[in-house]
């Protein structure tokens, strides 16, 4: 018998448990994955209210504690997508102890980035198919919208494949947070409000308010932040230069570092990703670097890898061209 299309209703139902229970699939994590892009609306509709949310600025104006707080919160959160999101869950660059990971991937959550096993695993497989027609966000198979913004966005790309991190799944505590990825991001929007409205009591010469910082603090930080991160998804692969021969299109830009942290040395990451820097030369700044270093003077990580000696003399004052494959910038267009 042939199977039935799922109906709206079915769907929608779907859609709606899904923003609190992310591992929820009836009809199976693997079929959804084999599925074609599409975007789901009713899934992304927090996302979507998450950009919506800045204009609520209209309405509660700005002061510069807010604004101040915006800023310091989108770099201590760039910190953690790079730092702990990237540099450790994903490519397991340094060590820390259980608790301490879960401390990390607390912070991890905060960013509105999803799950860490989410993260980790769609990060992998983009280093497995880098630029490949399955990589989920290659800007040149997939062009620069949808590589910055759309595959998030895309229904098949929603579940965790437990099974590509698997030295991750083991902690059970990991995958809760990875499961209810909405918990810590509500908290935290919570807690912006609080703090607004405890400020608006006690120093009111602050001129803020519990809505203008869940604004500020919330809804813009994370936005910026949101799209700062995209930049490396959509840019990093055809902005800058290249320094290795990589299999793949990824370069080397000094902007995309300012704006990442150091994230935008992503050709040099791409040849070796088991370094826990990315600025693989002094003068090519990587302030994750520096904070991990600095973290890890508190005790709470070690073990940071260094750079093999081969591959910096590898790549000292070279400049190489993309692969014959990359002369086109892009090849197509839109989803898979
Ligand atoms: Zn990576
Ligand atoms: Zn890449």
């Amino acid at each position: 018998m042939p199977a039935t299309k799922p109906s709206f209703l079915h769907r929608l139902r779907t859609a709606l448990v899904q923003w609190i229970d992310a591992d929820y699939c009836p009809e199976g994590a693997a079929k959804m994955r084999q599925e074609p892009d599409r975007v789901d609306w009713v899934r992304v509709a927090p996302f979507v209210v998450l950009h919506l949310g800045c204009f609520g600025a209209i309405w509660t104006g700005w002061s510069p504690f807010a604004v101040g707080l915006a800023v310091v919160l989108y770099f201590a959160r760039m910190f953690a997508v790079t730092g702990i999101y990237h540099r450790y869950f994903s490519h397991k660059t340094y060590s820390t102890s259980r608790a301490g990971q879960f401390l990390l991937a607390l912070w991890g959550a905060t960013t509105v980035q999803r799950g860490p096993l989410w993260w980790a695993y769609h990060h992998r497989h983009h280093h497995q198919h880098s630029d490949e027609e399955t990589d989920a966000h290659s800007p040149h198979v997939h062009g620069f919208l949808w590589s910055h913004i759309g595959w998030i966005t895309s229904r098949r790309n929603f579940p965790t494949d437990y099974s590509k991190v698997k030295d991750l799944a083991k902690y059970p505590e990991l995958v809760w947070l990875n499961r209810f990825d909405i918990v810590v991001p509500l908290l935290f929007a919570g807690s912006m409000y609080a703090l607004g409205a405890v400020l608006q009591s006690f120093a009111p010469g602050l001129g803020t308010s519990g809505p203008q910082l869940l604004v500020w603090g919330f809804f813009i930080s994370t936005t910026a932040l949101f799209h700062g991160t995209s930049c490396i998804n959509s840019m990093a692969h055809i902005m800058g230069r290249r320094r290795f021969q990589t299999d793949d299109d990824s370069r080397n830009s000094f902007l995309l570092s300012l704006i990442c942290l150091g994230e935008g040395w992503h050709n040099n990451h791409h040849r070796y990703q088991s370094a826990t820097r990315n600025g693989f030369y002094w003068w090519e700044i990587d302030p994750t670097y520096y904070g991990l270093k600095l973290l890890s003077w508190t005790g709470l990580i070690w073990g940071l890898k260094a750079v093999p000696k081969s591959v910096l003399d590898e790549g000292a004052g070279k400049r190489v061209p993309s692969p014959p494959a990359f002369n086109k910038v892009v090849r197509s267009s839109g989803p898979r």
